[in-house]
This record gives C-alpha cells, sequence and structure tokens, in this order.
C-alpha cells in the first residue's frame, strides 16, 4: 500500500512538472539560425522573454519565422514580451509579420525612423510595422533606457546613432585600444543599431546590432564605458565593418557567438580580432562560412549549421566576398533543418553554451 502511495506521488509530481510553465534559475538566450541575419531570443528565469530582430524578409521571412517560433516553443513562451528591431534592414526585421501572426508581441522597440530610404524598408514600416505596434506598446529607445525584465537588468547602450555618456556601474577606465583605432562605416542604418548590455546576477553580456567600428569607437573611448562581458553576441555576421578592436578586445569576453551566415561573416579580419582577443576561451559559430575557409573557421564542434548539399571538403583557404548585387552568385543553400546556439547563465557567472546540432556543450565556471 505504502509502495503504491509512493508511486502514485510520483506520477502526479511528474504530471504537474509538465503542467507549469517551463522556469529555470537561467537566463536562456537562443542564438537562431536566420542565414546571416539576426533573431536573438532572451527568455528570463520568470518566463519573460526580449526576442532582438525577426531574420530575413522575402522568400525566407516564412522559414525565418519558423525557426524563431520554434524557440519560443522550446522556452514555453505563449508570447513575446519585448521585440527589438535593432534597424531598418532586411535580415534584421524581415519575419517580423510571419512572427506576429503566431505569437503575440507587447512591446516593439526600435530607433526610430528609418534614415536610409528604400523601397523595402519604407513599405515594411508604412504597411507592417505601424499596424502592429498600434496594436502594442512602440517605444523609441535612447540610450540609457532599462528595458523591465523581472530579475534582469537589460540597459541601452546605443541607438540612433548616439551612445551612453556616462559609464555602466563599474566601468569607465581608459581604454588602451583607442590609439590604434582604424575607423569605418558602410551604410546608414547600421550605425543606427539599437545596443542593450544585460546583466544577470555576476553574469554579463552585450548585444549590438550591427553597430560599425566608428560607433564601437564613440562607445569604448577614449574610457571604456561598458566594461568586461563574458559573452559577446551576434558581432554583426562577422563582417569586418564592425568588430574593431576597441570594442571586442577592451570588453574582455570569455566567449563570443556569431550570428554569420554560409557566406556572410566569419572574415578573416574578424576572425583574427575575436581569435586574439585577451581572455577569449572560444568562438561559437552559428554558421560555416566559406569566408573563414579553414584558415579561419573554429572546429565542427563549434559550428551550429552547415549547407544542403555538404561539399566533400571545405577549401583550406578563404574566399573573397562577390562584390554586393544582384549579379553577385548565390550563396551555398541552407533550408534545410537549422539548428541554435542555446546559452544557458546562471547567477554565479557560470554559463553553458549548447550546439543544438551535434548536442555538443561546454560549461564556463564562475571566475
Ligand atoms: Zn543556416
Ligand atoms: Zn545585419
Amino acid at each position: 500500500m505504502r509502495r503504491l502511495a509512493v508511486l502514485s506521488l510520483l506520477a502526479f509530481a511528474t504530471t504537474l512538472s509538465h503542467a507549469q510553465p517551463r522556469t529555470t534559475a537561467a537566463l536562456n538566450v537562443y542564438v537562431i539560425d536566420v542565414e546571416g541575419g539576426n533573431a536573438t531570443l532572451f527568455v528570463s528565469p520568470s518566463g519573460e522573454s526580449l526576442l532582438i530582430d525577426t531574420g530575413n524578409a522575402g522568400a525566407a521571412a516564412v522559414r525565418d519565422a519558423g525557426r524563431i517560433l520554434d524557440a519560443a516553443k522550446d522556452a514555453g513562451l505563449r508570447q513575446i514580451d519585448h521585440l527589438i528591431i535593432t534597424h531598418w534592414h532586411g535580415d534584421h526585421f524581415g519575419g517580423l509579420a510571419e512572427v506576429a501572426a503566431k505569437i503575440p508581441i507587447r512591446e516593439f522597440i526600435d530607433h526610430g525612423p528609418n534614415v536610409q530610404p528604400g523601397e523595402a524598408a519604407d513599405t515594411f514600416l508604412q504597411k507592417v510595422y505601424a499596424p502592429l505596434y498600434a496594436q502594442a506598446k512602440h517605444t523609441v529607445a535612447k540610450p540609457g533606457d532599462k528595458i523591465a525584465m523581472a530579475g534582469v537588468e537589460i540597459r541601452v547602450v546605443a541607438s540612433a546613432g548616439q551612445t551612453i555618456k556616462a559609464p555602466l556601474p563599474g566601468a569607465g577606465k581608459p581604454n588602451p585600444f583607442c590609439a590604434n583605432f582604424k575607423g569605418s562605416d558602410n551604410n546608414a542604418e547600421d550605425p543606427q543599431s539599437v545596443g542593450i548590455h544585460v546583466t544577470f546576477g555576476k553574469f554579463r553580456t552585450i548585444h549590438l546590432g550591427d553597430l560599425t567600428k566608428n560607433k564601437e569607437f564613440e562607445l569604448m573611448c577614449p574610457t571604456n564605458r561598458i566594461g568586461t562581458v563574458d559573452v559577446l553576441l551576434g558581432l554583426h555576421h562577422g563582417q569586418a565593418s564592425s568588430n574593431s578592436e576597441v570594442m571586442v578586445h577592451a570588453l574582455h569576453p570569455r566567449v563570443a557567438i556569431m550570428n554569420d551566415g554560409t557566406r556572410k561573416g566569419g572574415e578573416p579580419e574578424v576572425m583574427r580580432t575575436v581569435h586574439s582577443s585577451p581572455g577569449l576561451e572560444d568562438l561559437w559559430q552559428l554558421h560555416f562560412s566559406v569566408l573563414s575557409g579553414q584558415e579561419y573557421t573554429v572546429p565542427g564542434m563549434f559550428i551550429a549549421n552547415t549547407v544542403d548539399d555538404q561539399p566533400a571538403n571545405l577549401p583550406v583557404a578563404p574566399i573573397a566576398p562577390p562584390p554586393p548585387g544582384p549579379g553577385a552568385p548565390p550563396a551555398p543553400v541552407h533550408n534545410g533543418p537549422a539548428f541554435w546556439i542555446k546559452l544557458a547563465a546562471q547567477q554565479d557567472g557560470s554559463f553553458t553554451v549548447t550546439n543544438a546540432r551535434n548536442g555538443f556543450s561546454k560549461t564556463y565556471r564562475a571566475q
């Protein structure tokens, strides 16, 4: 009788645990493969969520939205509490309508009006974005703003070409990398990106959208207003218009997670900067990229996605990116099953990174 009672109690407890929303002690971050676009989902221990960007536009929108919704489902989400669209490029806002059709979004956060006029972005803002945020909350982010999430401090550090002027708590030391800075900009919208810094107990991470080198300099020089982070997220797909030493090296990340694509990012210059960053333990790549070649890429264990038609081998040398525009040959295709890289951070500053493709997982102990 007693044994039976224990068994039925166990059965009851199991049922209960399955019925409850998935709460954990960790801050979970899903870095989702949207083929060289961006979609990064934060889920707090209380189940609150922040999504940064919604993948690619056009024919890719349904595919990318599906991948984002898979991550939201894995986290047990019933809504997106906060959405940041970092800037008005199609690889960042692309799948928004398709995501919003499947899961409610409560707050839309952006940098303000588009400063790089173009038919696709302007039509999207007028016809898709405005009607969506009219039914929810709309926030134009300013540097210094906080995004409310219980137990997690989320601070806007860059938006609309402006950066925080005062250092974050504990930061503000002179940045020794500023002396050798070489600037670059590429287009009008990347420097407008909304960038956030996230603190969870002793754990720190940063996501700067596609913020360019000149803005990295404004944020990090002559004093480093951010301090150091445990994990550097995004890295503008691993493109050389971002990722200066004044930013990467001064942030002193233990781990970097790059949102690159099959032929986007993972560029040699960036790989050199990241691999030589003081204190870096590992770089994880969302994608194998032909722009890295074997010369610059990380071991496959740290790469979440390959391509549909896998080549017999990867050339040692990186290939040069083709000139942008309609004449460029197509990049290797990856429309098949996609895998995220999941980061689970603990209050004590320790964290675990997992590659969903091969199950490879590594825990970084608190320091
Ligand atoms: Zn992919
Ligand atoms: Zn981008």
